[in-house]
């Protein structure tokens, strides 16, 4: 499991986005988050290691974007480049979670076809307007692989209507001081809906604030992951090494 950051810092546009990450680390070291650039680390998929082999080593999932959103209009003349790394690479399975999948189509390479086969689109739904609104155009969109991002989880979603063509389903809550309250009634309802369509389900992290039995826990980060992992609602098998990331997008 790998990062892939060719460009970093994003524009708040949805109501998952209100205590982003993004912006709180780069706060902490004075920096603006919604100024969108390149990194030095854009053509990291066709680097290679002092020992001659690949910097992403074949077979890992690359977990693309995670600073910023891959759609966003400040990338649309990077973007095709990014498109062309990840072509030359199918050994490799990169992952791009985005709010912004109405601009999927902005910048799509020639040959796309009905999607690259080391592709996986997620969109991020952090409630059942934002659900209606993306799951849609994913679905219609042509993708090999499609997953859906139900973090952070703001309200119980029904995902029913549109799970099937769907590979995977993960809910997690918000992080941080400001975190909004995840109920542990809505992770349950998503992985019930999950096991009924027999789309495998991962519930990634509490958040920071989570309720349960009507008690309201504040849970500090390094336990976030452990306690959701602790539920046992997981019905996706871990990739080989996996470790969950802590991504909100
Ligand atoms: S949550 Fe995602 S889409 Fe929203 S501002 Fe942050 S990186 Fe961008």
């Amino acid at each position: 499991m790998a990062l892939w950051r060719p460009w970093h810092g994003c524009r708040k546009c949805s109501p998952g986005c209100q205590n982003c990450y993004v912006y709180r680390g780069d706060e902490r070291y004075g920096r603006d988050a919604s100024q969108v650039r390149t990194t030095r680390e854009f053509d990291l998929p066709a680097r290679g290691r002092r020992d001659g082999e690949p910097a992403l080593r074949p077979g890992e999932c690359v977990f693309t974007c995670l600073t910023s959103d891959f759609f966003i209009e400040e990338a649309d003349a990077w973007r095709a480049r990014a498109w062309r790394l990840m072509r030359a690479r199918p050994d490799l399975m990169f992952y791009i979670i985005t709010k912004r999948i109405d601009r999927f189509a902005v910048a799509l390479p020639e040959d796309w076809g009905e999607g690259y086969g080391n592709v996986t689109v997620a969109v991020t739904c952090e409630n059942q307007q934002k659900a209606a609104e993306r799951i849609p155009l994913l679905l219609d969109a042509p993708i090999r692989h499609r997953e859906l991002i139900c973090e952070p989880l703001l309200e119980e979603i029904d995902l029913t209507a549109w799970l099937p063509g769907i590979e995977g389903v993960t809910a997690g809550g918000e992080s941080g001081l400001r975190a909004r309250l995840c109920r542990y009634e809505w992770v349950l309802a998503l992985r019930d809906q999950c096991a009924a369509a027999g789309v495998p389900f991962t519930f990634k992290q509490t958040g920071a604030l989570f309720e349960k039995d009507g008690r309201e826990y504040r849970i500090p980060r390094r336990e976030q992951l452990a306690q959701a992992r602790r539920a046992g609602l997981d019905t996706r098998a871990p990739l080989e090494g996996e470790e969950p990331l802590l991504w909100e997008e």
